[in-house]
């Protein structure tokens, strides 16, 4: 039977994926999430007409011809009040976002001038209107900034600060089991007894990779090569989002995932691909659940994680363009293959000089080579039915990133003092604050909340919150 071509895998695979529901979330808590809501300005940005130097406001038609000599009313500092009014012949002494004094038009930076008593010197000519940030200049009130489905990075949270977001709709974190099987994988740290066995490292990277993605992963370990420990586990597959196991999916009489799948009520929607390496991939799903048997070899894991389980995780997320970006780039060492039936995804590096990209892959190209992750930030493609590819040749690569970012879930403790929290959030009594701290409903209690009680018995002065929000456990 043809094995299936890799575009073809990956377009069954987002069209078995609905977006996940959202929940709210504090601005602290956003980052690496995903937006499921759209922001918009709360005013006008910037919200007056303000001067973007330090200098001395003024009239333009004042600045006509030779010797500028002006009266000076006065100053208006950045958050001070303005009340002075700039008439013809004065001005006022202003700094960088302090609001433009009625009547003034334009602003002459402080070194176009010199000061003599109350009066100043303009040395130079200048534009009506220059050096003046307007009203609006950047947005407008309820203007569109970010949809849905954007990626919240440091920037995205300056951003929502700025229009005073407090709290926000993201898409929930896919969660995700990870799940190694093979009677000859040992876990980190436990003995090798026989020579014949190996160092598992697959769960620690799809767990990794999934965190890298925003997922919230559980750890299910791992079991050997019989089908009652694996079909336990795979029980409780409808608790998660999507269920990841390695190993245990080739042809071999031990390859259980496979058997167990058919027999366990999943649809089996592929079982090999025309790919090289992760072949034997199988991808199927039970009710919600999908759940992708990733191959055994490290390299076939996690190239498989990247090219068919990450554009999943991020169209649960929200994300409309998840699919893999091709890059071109100049190759500067031959390629060579045996076999080109299938289509190779190579470790590889590209990198920008001069204006052009550049690639050259790692010389470990099998799949059970994990070292030919390092320095590795993209995949070489080798198309079917190329045996070689020539130094100095185009090629095409997918990068390892191609969101705006992968996410990193770390967790992102914020420190927030009583009085801002209560002026962000509008409650007054503090007893309440807990209750606002716990925003949404469906959510547990947080980690971890510290209080400092001070004066008067039950004030409280800054709450420290670890902010993760696990998902509520589905009932068994
Ligand atoms: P399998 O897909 O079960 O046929 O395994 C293919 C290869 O991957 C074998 O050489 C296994 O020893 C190796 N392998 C299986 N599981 C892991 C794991 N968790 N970590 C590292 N290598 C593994
Ligand atoms: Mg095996």
């Amino acid at each position: 039977m043809a094995l299936m071509p890799y575009e073809e895998a990956l377009k069954i695979v987002l069209e078995n994926i609905n977006p996940l529901p959202s929940e709210r979330v504090l601005l602290w808590q956003a980052l690496g999430r995903f937006l499921a809501e759209e922001v918009r300005s709360d005013a006008d940005k910037p919200p007056f007409d303000n001067s973007a130097m330090d200098g001395y406001a003024v009239r333009a038609e004042d600045l006509q011809g030779e010797g500028v000599k002006l009266r000076l009313l006065g100053e208006v500092s950045a958050g001070g009040e303005v009340g002075l009014r700039v008439e013809r012949g004065t001005a006022v002494r202003i700094f960088t976002g302090a609001p433009i004094p009625e009547g003034a038009d334009t602003v002459v930076p402080l070194e176009f001038t010199r000061q003599e008593g109350e009066y100043i010197l303009v040395e130079k000519p200048l534009k009506k209107g220059a050096n003046i940030r307007l009203r609006g200049e950047e947005l407008k009130e309820g203007e569109l900034i970010l949809k849905r489905g954007t990626p919240i990075r440091g920037y995205e949270i300056g951003i929502m600060a700025s229009v005073n977001k407090v709290s926000l709709s993201v898409y929930q974190k896919p969660r995700v089991a990870v799940l190694s099987t093979g009677d000859e994988v040992k876990d980190v740290g436990e003995n090798i007894e026989k020579p014949s066995q190996i160092r598992s490292s697959n769960n620690h990277a799809l767990y990794a990779r999934a965190l890298e993605v925003g997922c919230e992963v559980v750890h299910l370990g791992i079991v050997g090569d019989n089908p009652e420990d694996i079909q336990r586990l795979l029980k409780d597959v409808e608790r998660y989002d999507v269920f990841l196991t390695t190993g245990g999916v080739s042809v071999g009489e031990k390859d259980y995932v496979q058997r167990l799948v058919g027999e366990m009520g999943f649809e089996l929607l592929f079982h090999k691909l025309r790919i090289k390496p992760a072949k034997p991939v199988l991808f199927a799903r039970k009710g919600k659940t999908l759940l992708f048997g990733l191959p055994g070899n490290p390299v076939s894991c996690l190239m498989a994680f990247d090219l068919l389980v990450k554009p999943a995780l991020f169209r649960m997320q929200g994300v409309e363009e998840c699919e893999p970006p091709v890059y071109r780039a100049q190759l500067v060492r031959d390629f060579s293959r045996r076999d080109a039936e299938r289509r190779e995804f190579v470790r590889a590096k590209f990198w920008e000089e001069g204006g052009r990209l550049y690639c050259d892959y790692s010389p470990k190209t099998q799949s059970h080579m994990l070292t030919s992750y390092v320095g590795a930030n993209c995949y070489l493609v080798v198309y079917e039915g190329i045996k070689e590819l020539k130094a100095g040749q185009e090629v095409e690569l997918i990068p390892f990133q191609w969101q705006a970012l992968e996410p990193y879930n770390c967790p992102f403790p914020f420190h927030v003092t009583l009085p801002k929290l209560i002026a962000f959030l509008g409650v007054k009594p503090i007893e309440k604050v807990l209750h606002v701290i716990t925003l949404h409903k469906k959510a547990p209690p947080l980690k971890k909340a510290t209080y400092n009680k001070t004066c008067k018995g039950y004030c409280v002065k800054s709450v420290v919150v670890f902010a993760r929000y696990p998902r509520v456990e589905q009932k068994k």
